[in-house]
């Protein structure tokens, strides 16, 4: 198993409970990847790499992570500050009203319902194919004042990032819904996720080597299929989660990502703000603020922390480990060069947001680790 992150940790144990006896090789000091969390000196909780929910559709993905810590039941909230206002995201009627007045927002809610009947959250996609100009104006709103960052769409025609983690900026709720996500469950760890990815690989068929470059144990033979595992052929699986280009150092080019800048304050006070995380898509220095108490439920009094996110950067090669695909034409025909090359090994399996050069949910990691073990 390379690379412990969510994908690498449920890999690991499934194949653990399938019988193999599964060696681990992480290069950081730590487990977790993106999910990876520290205590603030006031005792407070953060996610360090910026804020993670657990939402699911699958019940399957929720009985496998409830198994490693108990969950509780949490909605996710999100404001945008705007216009010196904080207004619920996705926008909805309340946000509508608060930014264009009540009577321009009921006008936006009935041609909204009347151009989309019967869908509750409409995209910015849509109100930008719309034949309705107030709907287009009120697509090109969003798209000048929400989504304004860098970030990955679906595909060249959709305005909808394809990020989990920003994914919903781009709708707007015809109801009062101010939940960003929709997902029928919806949850955090009582004890947070670096608990439950120890009590994971916590099996005694699986063995942990941290501050390890896997790339250093492991190579490709000149043959271009046989995978070397200390200089000897090795037969047995070996799932893959970090970045596939420099698996194959760097032959094709480096692939495209993005990562973060974060920075922590902490504060003597209860609450700072209204709800978990609040975006400031116009800001240059901070595009959002989280307040990690609200997804914690610690009982802390008279100390909260926040956390800034400044505007991502490009990574590549030699820039820092990235944690988001940078996904357009020229870098999918890229990826998929080496995806190819890693067809050719038949000992390798792909796992994981990295490796897939995806966006993908925490959710979406653990059914994909489900069906890459299923299939070995
Ligand atoms: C800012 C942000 C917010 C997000 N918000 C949400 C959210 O709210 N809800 C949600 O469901 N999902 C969210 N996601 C997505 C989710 O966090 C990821 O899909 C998931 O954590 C990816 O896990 P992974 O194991 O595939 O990859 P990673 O977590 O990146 O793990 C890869 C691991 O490989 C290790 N590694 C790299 N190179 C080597 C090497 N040479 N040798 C050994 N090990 C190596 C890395 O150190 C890392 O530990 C968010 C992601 C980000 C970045």
């Amino acid at each position: 198993m390379i690379g412990l992150g969510i994908s690498g940790c449920s890999a690991a144990r499934l194949l653990a409970e399938s019988g193999y006896t599964v060696t681990c090789f992480e290069s950081e000091s730590y487990i977790g990847g993106s999910l990876f969390e520290e205590v603030r000196p006031n005792g407070i909780r953060v996610q360090s790499f910026g804020p993670q929910v657990f939402h699911t559709d699958s019940e399957a993905v929720f009985q496998f992570i409830k198994r490693f810590g108990a969950f509780f039941p949490y909605n996710h909230r999100v404001y945008l500050s705007i216009q010196n206002k904080m207004v619920p995201l996705p926008l909805n009627a309340n946000s509508l009203q608060m930014i264009f007045g009540n009577k321009q927002a009921d006008t936006l809610l009935a041609r909204i319902s009347s151009a989309f009947p019967g869908i509750k959250r409409v995209s910015v996609d849509r109100l930008m194919n719309s034949h309705d100009s107030k709907l287009l104006d009120l697509g090109r709103f969003m798209l000048e004042n929400i989504l304004t960052r860098d970030i990955n769409r679906k595909d060249d025609n959709s305005f909808v990032p394809a990020d989990d983690s920003f994914s919903n900026d781009a709708y707007v709720d015809i109801g009062n819904d101010d939940c960003y996500y929709t997902d029928s469950i919806q949850a955090m760890p009582m004890q947070g996720f670096m608990s439950i990815l120890e009590h994971m690989i916590d099996h005694q068929a699986i063995s942990v080597f941290l501050n390890t470059n896997a790339l250093s144990r492991i190579s490709i033979h000149q043959d271009n299929t046989t995978v070397l595992f200390d200089g000897v052929p090795f037969k047995g699986p070996i799932i893959y989660t970090p970045s596939l280009d420099k698996l194959f150092h760097y032959c094709y080019g480096s692939l495209p990502y993005r990562k973060g800048r974060i920075s922590f304050q902490d504060i003597r006070t209860d609450f700072q703000n209204d709800c978990a995380v609040i975006l400031t898509p116009k800001n240059k220095e901070v595009i959002r603020i989280t307040e990690s108490k609200y997804m914690t439920l610690q009982d802390i009094d008279g100390h909260t922390s926040l956390m800034y996110e400044a505007p991502y950067v490009s990574a590549s090669k030699g820039n820092g480990e990235p944690f988001e695909p940078v996904i357009n034409e020229e870098s999918k025909k890229m990826y998929e060069k080496y995806e190819e090359l890693a067809k050719a090994c038949p000992s390798i399996h792909l796992l994981g947001r990295m490796a897939c050069y995806r966006n993908q949910s925490i959710s979406d990691s653990i059914e994909q680790a489900i069906d890459v073990v299923s299939r070995l």
